[in-house]
């Protein structure tokens, strides 16, 4: 494997303002998240960094750097807690990036993530109001308009030109016959990553291979953008951490749920490592193929 960077998606908080009925941001818990307790946060940020090291001796990898990606629930939900994860990342030197669905970007938001951050994901899976309202991408029944999406869009581009812009859209039963690409093409991200809804914590609104294709195929023209992942290729294949500091994995063969490792910020990185396990060649696979289509 080349030498290339390791990303970490650490689900910091599973609380959000939307309710999507699909949402499979939803861990077993026992306790508070970690993002409450500041010692907690500069334990796991040291043993997030030491994690390229440790992937490459104990699963044969040639990761050289770290990039956190901030997903949730919601990361910009707790703006002091998340605020602290961000300054302790850049103190250890990870890159960062988000997803986010965007709805609480604000003007000083805007301006950490063009300072801070590589890369911003903001999660669209519907220009329709009304389609947005029966997914359940709504705050108490408030929509975010999409002239939003484009306006923060570009406050981040004004700040940070070289930042990295994706959308991410999950194909699920009520938008796969939509066609958003006056919206693309408007907010002309650097990627474009499109799921078929993975149906592990809920089958509500899940859709069939068929049907993902469909969605796919309507926005041929945006090809050069799109990283299209079915269910197959979602699963084993991403180095997740929950709320609570733990490596989990969603394993198709796992029904309704995720398996867990032990914290990391408390037994170390080393260790939970040993319990956690991911499909490197999966992995390579996803990002490998990036590469050659931003190189192409
Ligand atoms: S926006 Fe994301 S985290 Fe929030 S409810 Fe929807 S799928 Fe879940």
């Amino acid at each position: 494997m080349n030498n290339q960077e390791l990303t970490i998606n650490w689900h910091i908080a599973e609380a959000c303002n939307y309710v999507c009925r699909y949402c499979f941001a939803k861990w077993e818990k026992s306790g508070r998240e970690l993002l409450h307790f500041s010692d907690g946060i500069a334990a796991m940020i040291t043993e997030i960094a030491k994690l390229p090291v440790l992937f490459n001796q104990q699963k044969g990898t040639s990761f050289d750097s770290v990039r956190l990606n901030l997903v949730g629930g919601e990361p910009l939900l707790y703006k002091a807690q998340t605020m602290q994860i961000i300054r302790a990342a850049r103190e250890q030197g990870l890159a960062l990036s988000m997803v986010t669905n965007g709805s609480l970007l604000d003007d000083e938001w805007c301006e950490v993530i063009a300072r801070d951050f590589k890369g911003i994901g903001i999660s669209i899976d519907s220009v329709s109001g009304q389609t947005n309202l029966d997914i359940g991408r709504h705050a108490k029944n408030q929509l975010m308009p999409s002239e939003q999406v484009v306006r923060r869009i570009q406050a981040i581009r004004a700040g940070n030109p070289n930042i990295g812009i994706k959308i991410n859209t999950v194909v699920n039963q009520l938008n796969y016959r939509e066609n958003m690409a006056d919206f693309i093409a408007e907010v002309a991200p650097d990627k474009w990553k499109i799921f078929k809804m993975l149906p592990m914590i809920t089958e509500d609104l899940s859709i069939d291979d068929t049907q993902f294709q469909q969605f796919l195929d309507r926005h041929q023209e945006f090809h050069h953008l799109i990283c299209s992942e079915n269910n197959n290729e979602m699963v084993d294949s991403y180095v997740m951490i929950d709320p609570l500091g733990r490596f989990f994995r969603n394993s198709l063969q796992v029904c309704g749920g995720y398996r867990y490792s032990q914290p990391i910020y408390q037994v170390g990185a080393e260790r939970a490592l040993t319990e956690m396990y991911v499909d490197t060649e999966k992995y390579r696979q996803r990002y490998i193929t990036i590469k050659q289509r931003k190189a192409a």
